[in-house]
């Protein structure tokens, strides 16, 4: 594959070259590994004029419904969008939440749009590398607004904060105990609680709901220096098309706040040196239990520490001096 040829096609937005370079970036294989690593050598940079979204909310909610109908918002209005998926169930099941190919199907249809549906893979670990790659890939591919989509189920929303700028939650109506069921934790990440599905029958208990989040929210923290009024709540209809271009606008206005403070660049900073830990953190333990004899010392410490005749940190530093500092034992 010639590496060279296929950055110069991304980066001239060719669909075919960036799809390919995704499926490169996707792959495991060592040789890919590689020739990805080679590929995002190459790109220019052009992440400081890029937006990245992330989206979260349980199936059903009208995440794919709001996605598309904010997408055809922004097309239309000459942004380029790219849209990608975080999606656990397909890491377990090989069964997709998000891949479904019928989702957004006008936007997928849209030149200046973008869909890539969730990688299937064995550990959410992997799927982080391969989303951050892929959000290096859109925007060299000069898709300067990413969505980060992801349902609400197991880390994926923390995962996905982690590589977005702006964090936001989608909700349905709640009934008379709203509050319920959305962890506590979702909750301190989400820079906008978007209440969707207020229409119709729904619209009131919509606008209860979105008062009982904005009164939480007020409860729990601004970060500091954040834009004033953020973290917050609003209603929209994904399906009758109210309060998209409010959302956006408290999307676009936030954005805009923490680039002029220097959060924006402080946020993306932490995020890089985060994922550089992680990355030292699982190469540290693939080498570790590369090596059969230090494979094997583990296993033992582990046997030790299940039956109870060690303590876990006890064993962890015994195990960690020496391979760290072999032979010191002999002095
Ligand atoms: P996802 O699983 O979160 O992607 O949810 P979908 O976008 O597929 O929507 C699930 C269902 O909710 C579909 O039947 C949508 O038509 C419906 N839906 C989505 N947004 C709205 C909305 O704003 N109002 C109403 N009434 N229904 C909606």
């Amino acid at each position: 594959m010639d590496i060279h040829d296929l950055a110069r096609r991304l980066q001239d937005g060719d669909r075919r070259a960036l799809s390919r370079a995704i499926t490169l970036v996707e792959s495991s294989r060592a040789d890919h590994r590689k020739a990805a690593a080679e590929l995002l050598g190459r790109l220019a940079d052009p992440r400081r004029d890029t937006i990245r979204i992330g989206l979260s909310g349980t199936p059903g909610v009208g995440k794919s419904t709001f996605i598309e109908r904010l997408g055809l918002a922004l097309t239309g209005a000459g942004h380029r969008v790219a849209v990608l998926a975080v999606d656990p169930s397909s890491t377990r099941s090989g069964g997709s939440i998000l891949g479904d190919k019928t989702r957004m199907e006008r936007l997928a249809r849209d030149p200046a749009a973008f869909i890539r549906p969730s990688p299937s893979q064995t550990e959410l670990g992997g799927v982080a590398r391969r989303t951050r790659e892929a959000i290096a890939l859109v925007e060299a591919a000069g898709f300067r607004t990413v969505i980060v989509e992801t349902v609400g189920v197991g880390q994926s929303e923390t995962l996905v904060s982690r590589m977005t700028d702006i964090f936001a939650l989608l909700l349905a109506p709640g009934g008379g105990d709203s509050l319920q069921g959305v962890k506590r934790g979702i909750m301190e990440i989400a820079d906008l609680i978007l209440v969707n599905k207020a229409d119709g029958a729904m619209k009131e208990q919509a606008e209860a709901t979105r008062t009982d989040y904005a009164g939480a929210l007020r409860l729990m923290r601004g970060r500091e220096g954040d834009a004033p009024g953020f973290p917050k709540a609003l209603t929209v209809s994904a399906l009758a098309e109210t309060g998209i271009a409010e959302a956006w606008e408290e999307i676009a206005a936030l954005d805009r706040h923490r680039r002029t403070s220097g959060a924006r660049d402080r946020i993306r900073a932490g995020q890089n040196r985060h994922w550089f830990e992680e990355a030292v953190r699982h190469g540290l333990m693939a080498h570790l239990t590369s090596d059969p004899a230090t494979a094997a010392r583990m296993e033992a410490l582990g046997d030790a520490v299940a039956e109870g005749t060690e303590a876990p940190a006890a064993a962890a530093e015994r195990l960690l001096r020496d391979l760290l500092s072999p032979g010191e034992e002999a002095r």
